[in-house]
């Protein structure tokens, strides 16, 4: 290897936040993960959302039924 071309890969940890720790060697320095091996569905075999930038809870606001905080329509604010 040439010096000096080359970052600095030593060990670390990768933290799930399942509570698995997986040591391994990288350039960074401990690794926080949201899955791993060890509870991904995949692996678990259960059923398991996983939602990364609120889909899930946008899917949901969007498909819930119209709450009674709505903007009202021009209908119902019309004055007589
Ligand atoms: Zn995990």
């Amino acid at each position: 290897m040439k010096a000096g071309i080359h970052p600095d890969y030593k060990a670390t940890t990768i933290t799930c936040v399942c509570g698995n720790v997986i040591e391994t060697r990288s350039t960074k320095k401990d690794i926080k993960i949201e899955i791993c091996s060890n509870c991904h569905p995949f692996m678990t075999g259960k059923q398991k959302i996983i939602d990364t930038a609120g889909r899930v809870e946008k899917f949901k606001r969007k498909y819930a039924p119209k709450a009674e905080t709505a903007t009202p329509t021009k209908k119902t604010t019309k004055k007589a």
